[in-house]
């Protein structure tokens, strides 16, 4: 049977291993504080920006919440980020996409000082993380790094390959990957013959955004399956981009959906936002 690679149980642990830090960091009089911009009130986003809040409470980060409304012009909100970068008291800055479609994400993003940029989608922040220079790193794939060390898996010089090239994920998942010295192939919807590639994974990362499109046949036997995917099915039940109930049964790893890569995320922006107080 597959090793069943718990995000839950691994989130849980660095979200208490962050509450000791940031409460020895309180000790020594060090306080962090994180802005959280939401501009607008999406559903989806209000839940994501109320986990984060919860979050940063668990561990013991101050978060400031600004909820702008929809309205607000690119010109408010870039105003309100660069006052928040010149405030010495703020720590990080989280700016919840997607942002109404009146305002240009990617000016935003290049408006928030790389130094708080605990989300690490600011240019300077992936360019920091592709030389291999101290950064923010991309919190989904910083997970997933996450995930396979504490669960004993081996990347250094095994076949990865990640399918999508995502800014979000594919992306800083092949830097990542790289960087742990894995030899690493990214497939997107050009790629000829996926499952030819796919069935060289050692460690098969998917993020593709397509419910349960990784079957057996994509998947070597004995392999370690990282699923990024997440779709809420017209039963309401939620699934993965891997077909688990059809794979699983190949594999040596496996992370179910939910409780496998989604918990990582906010667990790891916490990483980021105790490291930018040593900013
Ligand atoms: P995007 O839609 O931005 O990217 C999807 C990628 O998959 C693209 O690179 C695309 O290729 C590639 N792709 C699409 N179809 C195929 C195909 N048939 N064969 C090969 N490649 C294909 O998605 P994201 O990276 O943002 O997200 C992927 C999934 O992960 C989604 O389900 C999302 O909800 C989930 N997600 C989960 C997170 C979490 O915390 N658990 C965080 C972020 C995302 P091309 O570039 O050529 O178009």
């Amino acid at each position: 049977m597959a090793l069943l690679i718990d995000g839950k149980k691994i989130s849980a642990e660095i979200k208490d291993e962050l509450k000791v830090q940031v409460a020895e960091l309180a000790a020594k009089g060090v306080t962090i504080t994180l802005a959280v911009i939401q501009v607008g009130d999406d559903k989806a986003s209000s839940v994501y920006v109320g986990n984060k809040k919860k979050a940063c409470e668990y561990i013991g980060v101050k978060s400031l919440a600004y909820e702008l409304p929809e309205a607000t012009t690119e010109e408010e909100l870039l105003k309100l980020v660069k006052e928040l970068n010149e405030r010495k008291d703020v720590n990080g800055i989280l700016v919840q996409l997607p942002l109404p479609k009146h305002i240009n994400e990617d000016a935003v993003l290049l408006a928030i000082n790389p130094d708080k940029d605990v989300d690490g989608f600011h240019p300077v922040s992936v360019g920091r993380l592709w030389i291999g220079q101290k950064g923010y790193e991309s919190c989904t794939p910083a997970g997933i790094i996450q995930l396979l060390k504490r669960s004993g898996i081996e990347i250094a010089g095994k076949e990865c390959v990640i399918v999508g090239r995502s800014n979000i994920v594919g992306k800083p998942m092949a830097a990542l990957l790289l960087r742990e010295n894995g030899t690493v192939t990214v497939c997107h919807s050009r790629t000829k013959d996926l499952a030819s590639v796919t069935k060289r994974a050692d460690i098969l990362v998917v993020a593709i955004g397509k419910p349960k499109f990784i079957t057996a046949e994509y998947v070597k036997e004995g392999a370690v399956v990282i699923d990024v995917g997440i779709h809420r099915m017209e039963d309401n039940k939620l699934c993965g981009d891997v077909d688990f109930a059809d794979v699983e049964p190949h594999v040596s790893a496996i992370t179910p959906v939910p409780g496998g890569v989604g918990p990582m995320t906010i667990a790891m922006l916490m990483c980021n936002v105790v490291r930018s107080a040593e900013q």
